[in-house]
């Protein structure tokens, strides 16, 4: 079902994306609000304080996460749900088909899922004869594109919004407009109806509260709440690691996930799910199945990478990236861009398809003072850097120069002598190398720094 596996081509499509000044124009205006507002939005808290206690509850949660992923499951079967485990994407896609299909669901209406996006659930649903619709606006409009989203939170941050004026007026019908509010307007128009007529909606979650077996959505749009409560089943997907502890835990994180990616101080709509709607209540499924994908977690758990997992997909570090603030995410060819994205999809998908991507970070550390968990992520980059040195798979060319030099670096003479050829051909480099990165290669000294002393 995968089609991920060629290698990422991530020279080449920065290429590409470099190229695209509307691209660029878009990402910039968008990454640029988003940092404004996140500065403005931790300007007024403790951020520091919050920031150490929600990394150390994400470590405890990594701590004991079979346990409490065994609690939270027991705690939503006590309240209504089905849970089920699925240990990779083939099993995870294949019990969501058969929920539909053994509810007979025809249309089915989405909430933002990133881990649906992993799984490449749409593609899946859509060739067992599933309308799969997408009703997060910026998840809506990359679906009508037939694109995938190029940002976590804000799906389709890379056009701008001539290019969706355009593209509603090519796929739905109707009169151009460029105004945010006309196209809001006539999203949620046709929106309205596929809620009303949907026989099942389909979510992700934020978090899952394992001492409650509660599900935590947070969203702007109130879709969530639509696909959550409208049609009489809901099915969940979620990965391991969304697990906190307790509603208090989830307090904290409330304020600080919408603070740390768009500077709100709270997402607009906040829904708690647990179990089934009950007797007497007015809103909920009648039917709920929560799906418990590991796809990697556990192996990803064991390993030396297992801090990735305290990510809780705020988006700070891709805001603040200067590689991702410039190329977008569809250069990353993958689910998960930005410096979180790198790391995760080496670790998800395999260095052999995704080593390149390593590339795609300065190391500036801009990322991990903006993440609200404190993950290492520079550290951990550049763990996966020197593993892919171990592994032989950087370019050729830098294996080459890299051995030649620890083998002149131990032989002062023929280092000496290394650095008398460079000098000579030097000329002859920066002829070829003109245009390239060769003719930036540093002017070498007159008179060598150990001949001075
Ligand atoms: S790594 Fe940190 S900043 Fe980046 S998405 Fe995850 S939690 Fe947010």
């Amino acid at each position: 079902m995968s089609s991920k596996s060629v290698p990422v081509d991530f020279r080449g499509a920065t290429v590409s994306a470099l190229e695209n000044l509307t691209l660029r124009g878009a990402m910039k205006t968008a990454t640029d609000m988003f940092a404004v507002k996140r500065a403005q939005g931790v300007s007024s808290i403790p951020l520091e304080e919050w920031r150490q206690q929600a990394s150390e509850t994400r470590c405890q949660v990594l701590d004991n996460l079979e346990a409490m992923v065994d609690e939270f499951s027991a705690n939503a079967t006590k309240a209504g749900a089905v849970i089920h485990r699925a240990k990779d994407a083939e099993t995870a896609r294949r019990i969501i088909l058969d929920i539909l299909k053994d509810n007979r669901v025809h249309k089915l209406v989405k909430a933002k899922s990133m881990v649906s996006e992993e799984i490449h659930l749409n593609r899946f649903l859509e060739q067992h004869d599933i309308k799969v619709v997408e009703t997060d606006l910026g998840e809506y409009i990359v679906q009508i594109a037939d694109e995938t989203p190029s940002h976590i939170l804000a799906p389709a941050i890379h056009k701008n919004r001539r290019q969706v004026g355009l593209l509603f007026s090519e796929k739905l019908g109707v009169d151009y407009s460029e105004d945010p509010e006309v196209l809001t307007k006539i999203a949620r128009r046709q929106l309205r109806n596929e809620f009303l007529t949907a026989d099942a909606g389909f979510s992700g979650a934020n978090f899952a509260v394992s001492s409650t077996g509660s599900l935590a959505i947070f969203t702007n749009e109130g879709n969530g709440r639509m696909c959550t409560t409208v049609p009489p089943l809901h099915i969940a997907l979620l990965t391991i690691e969304k697990m906190l502890p307790t509603l208090a835990d989830l307090a904290l994180f409330a304020k600080l996930l919408p603070r740390s990616a768009t500077g709100q101080f709270l997402s607009s709509y906040m829904t708690l799910i647990t179990g089934t709607k009950k007797t007497g209540e007015f809103t909920g499924a009648g039917h709920l199945h929560i799906v418990l994908l590991d796809n990697g977690r556990t192996d990803i758990l064991r390993g030396p990478f297992r801090d990735i997992l305290k990510c809780i997909r705020c988006s700070a570090c891709m805001n603040v990236c200067p590689v991702y603030r410039t190329v977008g995410g569809h250069a990353y060819d993958s689910t998960y861009s930005g410096p979180m994205g790198i790391i995760l999809t080496n670790l998800l998908e395999g260095m052999e398809r995704a080593h390149t991507l390593l590339d795609a970070s300065t190391l500036c550390g801009a990322c991990e003072d903006a993440c609200p968990v404190k993950l290492p992520l520079v550290s951990l980059i550049s763990a996966l850097r020197e593993k892919r040195v171990e592994m032989n798979m950087g370019p050729v060319i830098e294996h080459f120069l890299m051995k030649s030099f620890g083998l002149a670096a131990q032989k002062p003479g023929l280092y000496a002598f290394a650095q008398k050829m460079f000098k000579k051909t030097r000329p002859l480099v920066n002829r070829v190398g003109d245009g390239l990165r060769l003719d930036r290669l540093p002017e070498i000294s007159e008179k060598p720094m150990r001949d001075r002393f």
